[in-house]
This record gives structure tokens, C-alpha cells and sequence, in this order.
């Protein structure tokens, strides 16, 4: 009772009788995720000390990397991802109570952090930061279009692909966060942009709202004869957020000294990378390879973290110049964060995908 009272004059809210959450793996994913792989559990924080703050989540996101590497974590982890969290106490005057921070905090209500790297969830070295100014916008864009996955984009595409202006530029997983941004981005350097979603909603925002000049809806359509007609030339960029038999498919319509940048194979993340025997099949890229002289890049966001104020200063921009949209599909609550993670694996989502707490 006498920290419940402590906590209430603070005004701040760590639960009843100053108890957080967090989402515990309690099993490690087999195929498809399933509720009894996770579960709620409540932690009492101790008091912070000098040094320490502590922030009480706003917007946790959901994304496809928390499938793939959260098995290389034990059992018993709190469920790995970034959060945008409010300053609720402070004893480090780099932190001051009020304002919001970004981190790979996890999947958490409360969190007491020190102003170094935040060991909770230790698939990213980067320590907490302050949210940077977002000239208005909502704050959960830190976690989307001004954070990881704009991230992903503008270094996926620009570092990675070399785009040039008039040049064709193939995009899969183009409706979600990472794809429908890095889509936009090659409108943006002058590019003819065909995106490729997994329904027929999906693909008439790309072309409607968001500029793309074609969008091929994968679950219906076939791919490869669709993309011959709207790519008779060949495809010089291909942005893949997918893999499997898609990726294969686009490979061979590349043109000459092509490049690829291989940001994401989602079309896997259900299946155990752990044993590679047991991926899934997709025809050889190899012939088509070596025959277009094409470059493949694997991209991982992380190697770019020294220049991370640069990609969300740079997308901030396009977003106040009108050159970049976004679009976010919320879902309301800490309990739900599961639910949104799955929909998000399926799917369900347009744009980022992400849990308001
Ligand atoms: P999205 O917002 O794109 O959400 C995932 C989407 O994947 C779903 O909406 C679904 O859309 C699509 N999808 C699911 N299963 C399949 C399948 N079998 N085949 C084709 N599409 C499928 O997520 P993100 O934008 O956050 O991430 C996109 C990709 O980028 C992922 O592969 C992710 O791992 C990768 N990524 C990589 C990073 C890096 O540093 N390398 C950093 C961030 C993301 P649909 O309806 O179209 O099927």
C-alpha cells in the first residue's frame, strides 16, 4: 500500500501497487505463433537511482524481424522490439520526466533505464534516445516511416540498390512499412516503381494514393507474367522484403547489371532457419544471376545506426514537402500486442504495423 501511495503522488502509473508488464516467451515460435508461446507477466520495479529514469510505454511496434530472431534468445526473454516511452522519473538530467524516448525496450509497460545501452533486449547496441522533433507529427512515427523501417528503406534503397532516375525498380511486401516507403523513395529519385502486395486493397493505394506506377496483387496474380507486361524491358532494382518463389521469379526478369537488395524473406520467418534443410524451396537463382551480371546486397539496418539522424532527418523532410505518405494500422492496448504481432505477420496490416499501450 505505501508504494501505491508513493507512485500516486508521483501522478505516474506503473499498474496497480506499482506492478509493470511484459510479454515472456515461455515457448520458443514452431511455425505459425501461437498465444501459449507467450504470456503476461507482472514485475514490481524497484525505486530508480541516481542516474536512472523511468518510462512508461506509449506505442510498442510489431514487426517481422521478432519472428526470425527471437529464437535465438532463450526461453524466459522478454519479447524483443522498439517502443516510444514517456519520461516518467527521473534522476539523470539527460532524461528529464515529460519527455519520450526510443529504444528496443521490448515488449514492456515500464522500464527503468540508465542512459547506456539497454541490456533488456539485446539484439540492438543502441542506447535509448530522445525522440527527436517531429515538427508536430504523431510520435508514434518513430517507430515507423521516422525510425527502424524508414531506416530500412532509405539505406536499403539508396546505399544498397544505387538507383538511378528513369530506371525500374521492383518492390515486394510493398504495402507494408518498409516496402511502401522504399517504393516511394524511387518515385522520389525519378524511378518507374511496380509494387508487389497480397491484395487488391493493398495495391490500389500504391498506385492511388501513393504513386506507384503498377502494383501486382501476388495472391491473385501471376507474378511473372504480370511483371513481363508492366516491366517488358527488364527490371533494374529489386527491393525484396520477401524471398522464396517470388524473388526467384523477379531474378529472372532482371536486366543487365541489375541489383538487388535482399532486405527481409518473410515468406520464411515461419519456418526454423536454425535447420536449412527444412526452408522453404524456391527455384535456384544462380542461372539468373551470373546471366544478368546482377549485384545482390543483403541489407541489415543496424550497419547504418551511425548515420540514423540522417534517414529519419531526410524522411521527416519528404514527409513536410508532401513527397512521402505513411500510413499506420493501430491496435489499441498492451494485452493486444500479440494479436497485432500475428495480424501483422498475415497481413492485416497497411503500412506500419503498431500496438498504442
Ligand atoms: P510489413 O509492414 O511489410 O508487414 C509484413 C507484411 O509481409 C505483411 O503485411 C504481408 O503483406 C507480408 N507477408 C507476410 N507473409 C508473406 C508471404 N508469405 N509472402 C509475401 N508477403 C508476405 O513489415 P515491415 O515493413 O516491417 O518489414 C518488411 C520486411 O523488411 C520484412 O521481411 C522484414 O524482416 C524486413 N526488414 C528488414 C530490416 C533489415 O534491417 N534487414 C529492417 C526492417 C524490416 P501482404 O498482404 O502483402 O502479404
Amino acid at each position: 500500500m505505501a508504494l501505491k501511495l508513493i507512485l500516486e503522488s508521483r501522478n505516474y502509473s506503473v499498474g496497480a501497487m506499482g506492478i509493470a508488464k511484459k510479454w515472456v516467451v515461455v515457448k520458443h515460435f514452431e511455425g505459425e505463433p501461437k498465444p501459449s508461446d507467450l504470456k503476461i507477466v507482472e514485475e514490481e520495479l524497484p525505486p530508480i537511482k541516481d542516474g536512472e529514469y523511468l518510462t512508461q510505454a506509449e506505442y510498442i511496434s510489431v514487426d517481422p524481424y521478432q519472428r526470425r530472431y527471437i529464437t535465438k534468445f532463450p526461453v524466459g526473454i522478454t519479447m524483443i522490439g522498439s517502443q516510444v516511452a514517456r519520461i516518467i522519473e527521473s534522476k539523470n538530467p539527460d532524461y528529464p520526466v515529460g519527455k519520450r524516448v526510443v529504444g528496443w525496450l521490448g515488449w514492456r509497460t515500464h522500464t527503468i533505464l540508465d542512459g547506456k545501452e539497454f541490456s533488456g533486449a539485446a539484439l540492438v547496441n543502441q542506447i535509448p534516445y530522445i525522440l527527436p522533433e517531429l515538427g508536430g507529427l504523431p510520435p508514434s512515427l518513430a517507430l515507423g516511416v521516422a525510425g527502424m523501417p524508414g531506416n530500412t528503406a532509405y539505406f536499403g534503397l539508396l546505399e544498397a540498390c544505387n538507383p538511378k532516375a528513369g530506371e525500374t525498380l521492383v518492390v515486394t511486401g510493398a504495402a507494408g512499412a518498409v516496402g511502401s516507403h522504399a517504393g516511394q523513395i524511387g518515385k522520389i529519385k525519378g524511378m518507374r516503381v511496380i509494387g508487389i502486395a497480397g491484395s487488391d486493397e493493398k495495391c490500389r493505394w500504391l498506385t492511388e494514393e501513393l504513386g506507384f506506377d503498377h502494383a501486382i496483387n501476388y495472391k491473385t496474380g501471376n507474378v511473372g507474367e504480370e511483371l513481363r507486361k508492366a516491366a517488358p524491358e527488364g527490371v533494374d532494382c529489386f527491393f525484396d522484403n520477401v524471398g522464396g518463389q517470388i524473388s526467384s521469379t523477379i531474378i529472372y526478369q532482371m536486366k543487365l547489371m541489375g541489383r538487388v537488395s535482399v532486405v527481409g524473406s518473410i515468406s520464411s520467418y515461419n519456418d526454423d532457419e536454425r535447420d536449412i534443410a527444412t526452408l522453404p524451396k524456391a527455384t535456384i537463382i544462380q542461372p539468373g544471376l551470373v546471366t544478368g551480371q546482377l549485384t545482390v546486397r543483403g541489407v541489415r539496418v543496424v550497419y547504418w545506426l551511425d548515420r540514423w539522424m540522417e534517414g529519419i532527418s531526410q524522411n521527416l523532410q519528404w514527409i513536410k514537402e508532401g513527397k512521402l505518405k505513411y500510413r499506420e494500422t493501430v491496435t489499441d492496448g498492451f494485452e493486444s500486442t500479440f494479436k497485432a504481432f500475428t495480424g501483422m505477420l498475415k497481413g492485416e496490416n497497411v503500412g506500419k504495423a503498431i500496438v498504442r499501450v
